[in-house]
């Protein structure tokens, strides 16, 4: 029957359709060794990572026992429509002419003969990939092949060791016989032996082993274990194919995203054994350190084993520099392939060796993962070693994890003994332990008595930012990877669980729970923003080097992380075309930005200074008259006849009006002069008063009465003007360049200060770059008003000061964060210097997403596949991205030379990066701890678009 269907197969395949035709003739099994060898390392996707690494490292004449590869086509062509589960075409008969030329270059017969051939089975696919069958060794082993390699080895014992572990191998991972049967066995003949280790066991326990294993394969199978080494190979070359298909490698193809795989290769290679005594062994190293990168040779090996056994847990392996002792030939002949390996690779690699009687083979070799540190230190010493160029460093830093070298970390051991409470969303990285305080106030208050507190809300808001500040880390149980506590906590470079939603944050009983546990205020609570965990208890935290040295506290000489680090960002300024600019209102955060490499400031929110305590008054004061002195002008302004009663009435608020005004000149001035003394010549976009008035007022009964209490007014006025302030929609209200327009002199003070300001530094010898940026435009004209308006002061000004026109080098320009700005951007570029793209309210207003609110469904919109990822992370190209294309193009239309930039949360983020890079824009601009992977996204970026 079966010969009828296969000659009917045959055919077909002839006679039918040409396609058949040509698959029968498909080449599927690549045989290495010698001059024979037919694949090489270009060839993952056809021969899997292992075989085309094990066919190129023996064109280069290492020591690698000889074998073949069937091909991932061949695994495809066995799931292939109608004839599943059998061989391709073909497939048998090629296998068997590579055993053959195999048997004639070892000189060997496959399980038979004097000497016989023994082979491995190994899988491997082009990506590595656990849930693909394990390796099955020492295949070609039966009672008869057995007999004669005791002859020829005169070494029972290994014999024995291995054919129990085939059967075992065998048993478990081709025909799926649970493990621990053959371990209880084997725990069996131990403990009656009254040994421990499995090298203890003699000859004739390790007969006594098989004879074991036998039986159980007999019970489980219902079969006697294969005799015949071609049932044996055949039967693991069909697991090897069934395990492309089973529950765990799916899975694991499906969380990890790999797509785009036909299959599985199979390698059978010859064996070589490090289990033939204490003159032979196995082991695993890496071309350099995988932790730290060290260029050191790193790895563990272990005398008379195989296989596993190093990585197994059974005998503690021995680290790597120690073989010299044991066998001084081999240990040099490893350090010769670890540098041939890295010169051709050129890269880290992880090797997999065997010593059968003190001759050493290569079994295995791939890139080696690592860390970020290593990947730094790796590829700067690699270049400077002259391996690899300068570009080839760039690119191998992953953006991803970049930001993981400056974070304080949680000590990992200490971790492992803590109390997990839950798990939120990894806002912004680094570990911290502190005592759970619940406001801000709390915050400021248990710091000053040399406390380390963790803030806990339920959310924060900008009156919280004094007391996030002073924190170690901030947990929010709401929110997510764009709330204010995550984008506050990215830019002060404090860890962030956001969004942790099984905590009840309570702030009135100052008091988290979570399922059955409390914490209150004072307890220690400890966060992971590398992963989201929360932990109840003390975690211990270490700092990262590369800050420390940064702000002063270690010595750069002492630190090759360091060192290697500053040589990459040099590396980065040559490549990169975008300009990184940093967010940043205060002289620390300036510091720390220049400190990083900014090249000036792309956004300084004024309506942050006035938070600050003796500000907000001032503030707040003025906030309280400006609508009466805006309504009295309107009506004195339509007024016909006398309007002195009118005036007179104005009076009073008008002179409050001014005197606040006054008070925060000065202080704003004092701001402005002392960040742009910080900045030393580099540009200042500074953006004049963006957020909604009523956000500087407080909202509850509580904090009116003590405004009004420290005011001297009463409660009623600062209710009635909260009330009136209300918004239903703010983020869409009374904001932006519409408080400008409205209160011509709020703006009029920010300009006087901020060019107050560049002509007093400027006198005392610094160069200052101003760039007044106004927010929020959406119409061509509001700009023109706020410009002409801005003009008049900064030309009073210089005319008052008898200044040259041109004496302070200065911008005036806008924000483009209103989908009708962008379309409309050639008429708006008419009015402007320079566009900063404000890609936050942008993506809020052009897909219609609250900023504040959207994180509670954004989440799933992402896991639906609806999103590929939260679009106020990473900028949504195909929506809010042609906004900034077409803004970008309709300025330049209308002004080649206009300068553009952006200044939203995306402009530190690396994929975002890439694609204002595309688009043309000059710089991005984001929060000062991002200034560093900006920079490498950014020469990234440059660098792929000209390759
Ligand atoms: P994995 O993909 O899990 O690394 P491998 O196919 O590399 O599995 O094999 C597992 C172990 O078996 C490795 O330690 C390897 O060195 C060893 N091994 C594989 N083939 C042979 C062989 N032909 N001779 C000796 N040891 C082998
Ligand atoms: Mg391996
Ligand atoms: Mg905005």
């Amino acid at each position: 029957m079966m010969q009828a269907a296969a000659l009917y197969y045959l055919f077909a395949n002839f006679y039918l359709t040409e396609e058949r035709c040509c698959m029968s003739k498909k080449k599927y099994v690549y045989f290495f060794g010698g001059n024979e060898t037919e694949g090489n390392r270009t060839q993952k996707e056809l021969l899997g990572g292992k075989g085309a690494n094990l066919a190129e490292m023996t064109r280069l004449g290492l020591p690698v026992p000889p074998g073949f590869t069937i091909s991932t086509e061949a695994c495809s062509d066995f799931y292939e429509d109608g004839q599943t589960g059998y061989w391709p075409e073909g497939l048998e008969e090629q296998v068997k002419e590579k055993l053959n030329l195999l048997e004639k270059t070892t000189g060997k017969k496959f399980g038979e003969g004097e000497e016989p051939l023994l082979v491995s089975v190994r899988s491997g696919a082009a990506v590595s990939m656990p849930g693909m069958m394990d390796t099955v060794l020492n295949l070609g082993l039966n009672d008869n092949s057995i007999e004669s390699l005791i002859k020829k080895t005169e070494n029972p014992r290994f014999v024995w060791d291995a054919y129990r572990r085939f059967i075992q191998m065998f048993g478990d991972v081709v025909m799926e016989i649970p493990h621990h049967t053959f371990e209880e066995a084997l725990d069996g003949v131990k403990s009656r032996k009254g040994v421990n280790l499995d090298t203890e066991l003699s000859t004739d326990d390790l007969r006594e082993v098989v004879s074991e294993f036998k039986k159980i394969y007999d019970r489980e199978i219902g079969e006697a274990f294969p005799d015949s080494p071609w049932d044996q190979l055949r039967l693991s070359i069909d697991a090897v194919f069934g395990s492309w298909n089973n529950a765990r490698a799916i899975r694991y193809r499906q969380i990890n995203d790999i797509t785009g795989l036909v299959g599985t290769a199979v390698n059978v290679q010859t064996m070589v054994f490090g289990n033939m005594g204490e003159d032979s062994g196995t082991g695993v190293c890496f071309t350099r350190n995988p932790a730290n990168g060290d260029n050191k040779f790193y790895g563990e090996y272990l005398m008379n084993a195989q296989g596993e056994d190093v990585v197994a847990g059974i005998r503690t392996p021995k680290p790597i520099s120690t073989l010299r002792e044991v066998n001084e030939s081999a240990y040099d002949e490893l350090m010769r392939i670890r540098t041939i390996l890295e010169e051709h690779y050129l890269d880290m690699q992880d090797i997999e060796f065997t010593i059968q009687e003190g001759k050493l083979y290569v079994l295995q070799t791939r890139t080696g993962k690592r860390t970020v540190f290593a990947e730094l230190n790796i590829a700067v010493d690699m270049a400077n070693e002259g391996l690899i160029d300068r570009k080839t460093a760039i690119m191998r830093i992953p953006t991803a994890s970049f930001n993981q070298l400056f974070a304080p970390i949680l000590d990992k051991a200490s971790k492992k003994n803590a109390t997990l409470l839950t798990t939120g969303l990894s806002a912004s990285p680094g570990g911290a332990c502190g005592r759970a305080v619940f406001t801000a106030d709390e915050a400021e208050e248990w710091t000053s008595r040399g406390e380390d507190v963790i803030l806990c809300r339920k959310e924060t808001s900008p009156e919280d930012i004094g007391g996030m500040s002073v924190s170690k880390g901030i947990i929010t149980s709401r929110g997510g990877m764009t709330s204010h506590a995550a984008v506050v906590a990215r830019g002060m470079g404090l860890p962030c669980v956001a969004g942790a939603s099984d905590l009840r944050v309570d702030s009135s009983s100052k008091r988290i729970t979570c399922g059955e546990t409390m914490i209150n205020e004072g307890d220690l609570i400890a966060l992971d923003g590398f992963t989201g965990e929360v932990f109840a208890g003390k975690v211990d935290v270490r700092s990262s080097e590369l800050l420390s040295i940064s702000s002063g506290e270690g010595d750069p000489s002492e630190s090759r992380l360091y060192q290697n680090y500053s040589i990459l960002m040099k590396w980065t300024d040559e490549f990169r075309r975008l300009g990184v600019r940093t967010n940043a209102e205060t002289v620390r955060d300036t510091k720390t930005a220049v400190d990083f490499g900014a090249e000036g400031i792309g956004l300084c929110r004024t309506e942050h200074m006035f938070f600050a305590e003796e500000r907000i008054i001032s503030f707040r004061k003025l906030i309280l008259v400006a609508e009466e002195v805006k309504d009295f002008k309107h009506l004195i302004a339509s007024a016909e006849g006398d309007t002195t009663s009118l005036e007179k009435k104005l009076a009073g608020p008008l002179e409050d009006y001014n005197e606040a005004l006054d008070e925060l000149l000065p202080l704003q001035r004092g701001d402005f002069a002392a960040i742009f003394r910080e900045l030393e010549g580099l540009p200042c976009t500074v953006r004049l008063l963006d957020p909604p008035l009523h956000e500087f007022l407080p909202k509850d009964e509580e904090g009116q009465l003590e405004m009004s209490r420290e005011m001297g007014l009463p409660v009623e006025k600062i209710r009635n003007t909260v009330e009136k302030l209300h918004e239903f929609n703010p983020m869409l209200g009374h904001r932006g360049c519409r408080l400008g327009l409205i209160y011509p002199e709020v703006s009029d003070m920010q300009v006087r200060a901020i060019m107050e300001a560049a002509i007093e530094v400027k006198q005392d010898g610094y160069e200052v770059l101003p760039e007044i940026m106004i927010p929020l435009v959406g119409h061509p004209e509001e700009l023109r008003i706020a410009r002409e308006r801005a003009q008049l002061v900064i030309d009073g000004i210089l005319e008052e000061s008898g200044l040259e026109k041109d004496y302070i080098k200065y911008k005036i320009g806008t924000m483009i964060e209103i989908p009708r700005a962008a379309l409309d951007a050639a008429r708006i570029a008419e009015y402007a210097d320079f566009f900063s793209f404000g890609t936050n309210d942008l993506t809020q207003m052009a897909c219609g997403f609250s900023r504040d609110d959207a994180g509670a469904f954004l989440e799933d919109y992402v896991k639906m596949g609806i999103y590929e990822v939260d679009p106020f992370t990473s900028i949504d190209v195909d929506g809010v991205g042609r906004f900034v294309e077409i803004g970008v193009e309709e300025g330049r239309k209308a002004k080649p030379d206009l300068k553009v930039g952006v200044c939203g949360e995306h402009g530190g983020d690396p994929k975002s990066i890439r694609f204002f890079n595309s688009v043309g824009l000059d710089y991005v601009s984001c929060s000062p701890f991002r200034v560093p992977v900006a920079k490498l996204a950014a020469a990234q970026a440059e660098i792929e678009a000209a390759m």
